[in-house]
């Protein structure tokens, strides 16, 4: 079978339309095949969430040229005050201390989609197949047979490479022979944004640590807030019953007075909780991305931004491949190219994350107080906060050229 394209991706949620942008700069012919178009309502990833991207995320944007066209709608983080409920200890990362004019930004996802589909709709070496969903694929020596399933009449697409980039749920890594790992967090988060009332910098975001489930406050730009509330499954139906003043009352219990009181939530939204890990991040003629590879607890806000990570690494591997001549982007040496520069960077990130809701999972007490030491000494020990400032920049692993704001 000859190859109609040089790839084909199927997922054009945050990641694989990230992936897409970054592939029309190159002379390749792409695919992205995506089960729900951006301008539908049930769009799963360009939904109402709104994204704290990291700094390297920025950057990367920036090296595409999307930066640009989201930049007025995003709010600046300038600093992360991390808190625990009921004890002293906190930690405060700031932008100005790390040297930074902000260490990351607040986006709506939907923002983030229009910017990126309306790049895809533009770009001539790009195919859109929306609504239209890849599944099944068949591996042979020089390509993959991908099977797309749409309303208008299914099609077959032969590509050099598959881009596995269909979420954390994915369905085509089993289609693959690839085993995930699922560990459910019995927590679920509930987003949605709110104001409040007492004056604050409006750049500062805030981590706060809960008997009850970690929550995340963070500034929407324009004196309101978005909140992500984890609670346990088990509380969920009837939190979400809550009229506003009664869910107000409750945000406010968990979060304190810090930023006054509460008022006027709008719509709140569920999603249960779990980390997934792939157990592979290839298989023949095919790569997987984003939360298809790695699906985190919400806390530290790190998913797209490790899955953005994974699409500037693939894009570059790409590159470069094709400036040697050799343009096969699904040849074995360049995904085990990809496999090792991305260990590092998923391996540190998915341990932070999920090291962050065991280490406040634990009962109080003793390891309660430790914690409580651990922020406020956190706080003192020269080194540590850059350290951490690092990992949630972004900073960790090796850098690609999009994250040091050159070219692919
Ligand atoms: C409450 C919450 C808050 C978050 N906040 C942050 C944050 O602040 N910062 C951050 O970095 N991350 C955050 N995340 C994580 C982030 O949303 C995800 O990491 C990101 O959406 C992953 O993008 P993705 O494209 O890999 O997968 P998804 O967003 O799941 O997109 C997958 C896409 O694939 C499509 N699809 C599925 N199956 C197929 C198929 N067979 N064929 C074709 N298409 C298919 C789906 O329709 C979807 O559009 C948050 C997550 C949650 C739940």
């Amino acid at each position: 079978m000859t190859p109609t394209v040089d790839i084909a991706i199927a997922g054009g949620g945050m990641v694989g339309a990230s992936l897409a942008c970054a592939l029309a700069q190159l002379p390749l012919r792409v695919a992205v095949v995506e089960r729900v178009p951006f301008d539908n309502d049930a769009q799963p990833s360009f939904d109402l969430r709104t994204t704290a991207l990291s700094r390297t995320s920025q950057c990367i944007l920036d090296s595409l040229g999307i930066w640009g066209d989201v930049a007025d709608c995003a709010a600046p983080i300038r600093r992360i005050h991390v808190s625990e409920r009921g004890r002293f200890g906190t930690t405060v990362i700031e932008a100005a201390r790390e040297g930074l004019p902000a260490l990351g930004y607040v986006l709506e996802n939907r923002r983030l989609g229009k910017v990126l589909w309306e790049r895809l709709a533009a770009a001539d070496n790009v195919q859109l197949l929306a609504p239209a969903g890849i599944d099944d694929a068949t591996p042979a020596a020089d390509h993959i047979a991908v099977h797309v399933a749409a309303d208008g009449g299914d099609q077959e697409l032969a590509a050099r490479l598959l881009v596995v980039a269909d979420g954390a749920r994915s369905q085509l890594r089993a289609v693959l022979g690839i085993a995930a790992d699922t560990r459910p967090y019995g927590q679920t988060a509930i987003i949605g944004t709110t104001e409040v009332t007492k004056a604050s910098d409006g750049e500062t975001a805030y981590e706060r640590f809960t008997p009850d489930g970690p929550m995340a406050v963070l500034p929407a730009g324009d004196g309101r807030y978005v909140f992500v509330l984890t609670q346990a499954d088990a509380a969920v139906d009837e939190t979400l019953a809550l009229d506003d003043q009664a869910f107000c009352e409750l945000l406010q219990r968990r979060f304190g007075h810090r930023l006054g009181r509460f008022q006027r939530v709008g719509q709140r939204v569920a999603y249960p909780l779990a980390l997934t890990q792939s157990r592979e991040l290839t298989a023949q003629r095919a790569a997987i991305v984003g939360n298809a590879a790695h699906g985190l607890h919400p806390v530290a806000g790190q998913g797209y931004n490790l899955g953005l990570r994974d699409a500037a690494t693939l894009a570059e591997l790409i590159a470069d491949d094709l400036r040697d001549g050799a343009g096969d982007p699904g040849a074995p040496a360049l995904l085990q190219a990809y496999v090792d520069w991305r260990h590092r960077d998923q391996r540190n990130v998915v341990a932070f994350t999920d090291g962050l809701i065991r280490l406040f999972d634990l009962p109080a007490g003793a390891l309660g107080g430790l914690r409580g030491l651990g922020l406020a000494a956190f706080d003192m020990v020269p080194g540590a906060k850059s350290a951490l400032a690092r990992t949630t920049m972004g900073l960790g692993g090796r850098l690609t050229r999009l994250a040091r704001g050159l070219p692919l």
